[in-house]
């Protein structure tokens, strides 16, 4: 069967979970005899298309309308829609970011086809076509067993391996057919976290809590994410209080992480934040209270007042770096 994958970009540079949904779709193309295709939407140079072929897509289409350049769902899952009945395709892999949740849905509906979501499995196709999906915020699973003879997967970013499979850059140009009609939102002004690792895509994650204190304190988180080259997250409350930006709120109401590291700083572990973070490969907790539920999650433990245990840390990693 043709695969098809919505290789999402950003200014032209493609994220990490590009390359996981291109090797997800790869290896189902493969397994099926069928073609591994990326469709990409705005612009982006050769160069960069051409990475896709690195993790095993045998066609890249490139739609490159300047319309096309800043997301918007509704247009963008039209031309997503187009290009899969275009290319015969059976399934259609969507990372589950922000970007990727706000057309699977929509090119699912256009294609008639049947959608599973936040997918953790890889299709078991012994017996129909069966994947795991996670559902309550992290806390179960869900086998769901896809009939409809389109099927669109929308792929939990961090999940799966990026492996390489090199093939010729076979890049296709193509127009798209869009009207003012399509854009029934527009954007007006796009406002980016600047030089600094998006939480999402980041291996290693350093986050505080109301242990902390105070926003005077977060030079602690920050040393120690500069030493290992982390992203910096926090809990619910300590957003809610400004000491930190929105965007770095993780848990059930903020944003779901699933980083080889997540290092836990006066954080009691509540049910809420671990939905955003339990998924974390290894989990350090460092809290002065040893009842602290997040010792329960965590792989690591350390009891003890941050203010002492981080300066060691942080020395600590700096020294590991130098
Ligand atoms: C509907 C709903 C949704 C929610 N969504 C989220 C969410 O998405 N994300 C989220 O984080 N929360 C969420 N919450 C809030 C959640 O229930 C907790 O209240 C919150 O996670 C607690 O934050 P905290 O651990 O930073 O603070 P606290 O609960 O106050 O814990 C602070 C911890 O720091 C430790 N500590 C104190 N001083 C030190 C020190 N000097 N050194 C080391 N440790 C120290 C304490 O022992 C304690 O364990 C939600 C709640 C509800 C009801």
């Amino acid at each position: 069967m043709n695969v098809l994958i919505f290789a999402e970009q950003i200014d032209g540079h493609f994220k990490k979970s590009t390359f996981e949904a291109i090797t997800y779709g790869n290896d189902i193309a493969k397994t099926t005899a069928g073609q591994t295709i990326a469709a990409v939407l705005g612009k982006v140079d050769n160069a960069h298309l051409s990475e896709l072929a690195n993790y095993g897509a045998d066609k890249i289409i490139h739609v490159n309308n300047d319309k096309l350049n800043a997301f918007v769902p509704e247009a963008y899952a039209k031309v997503v829609a187009e290009i899969a009945s275009k290319e015969n395709a059976s399934v259609m892999v969507i990372s589950n970011t922000y970007t990727g949740k706000s057309i699977a849905g929509r090119v699912a509906a256009k294609l008639k086809a049947g959608i599973a979501s936040g997918v953790i499995s890889a299709p078991d196709t012994a017996l129909g076509f069966k994947v795991r999906r996670g559902v309550f915020s992290g806390k179960a699973f869900a086998d769901v067993n896809i009939t409809s003879s389109i099927k669109v997967l929308a792929i939990t970013p961090n999940t799966f391996d990026i492996k390489q499979d090199a093939k010729a850059a076979n890049i296709t140009e193509m127009t798209a057919d869009v009207s003012d009609s399509d854009f029934v939102t527009n954007i007006i002004e796009l406002n980016r976290v600047t030089g600094k690792i998006p939480l999402t895509e980041a291996e290693v994650v350093v986050s505080g809590g109301r242990g902390l204190k105070g926003p005077e304190n977060w030079h602690l988180i920050e040393d120690l994410a500069t030493a290992l080259g982390a992203a910096t997250a926090c809990s619910k409350p300590v957003s809610d209080m400004h000491w930190r930006p929105h965007s770095e709120h993780v848990g059930q109401t903020g944003i779901t992480i699933k980083p080889n590291l997540y290092i836990a700083v006066g954080i009691s572990g509540a049910i809420q934040h671990l939905a955003g973070v339990s998924s974390s490969k290894v989990i350090v907790a460092i809290n002065k209270d040893p009842e602290a539920p997040f010792f329960k999650a965590a792989d690591y433990g350390i009891v003890g007042d941050a203010f002492e245990v981080m300066p060691k840390i942080i020395e600590a990693a700096k020294a590991l770096h130098h």
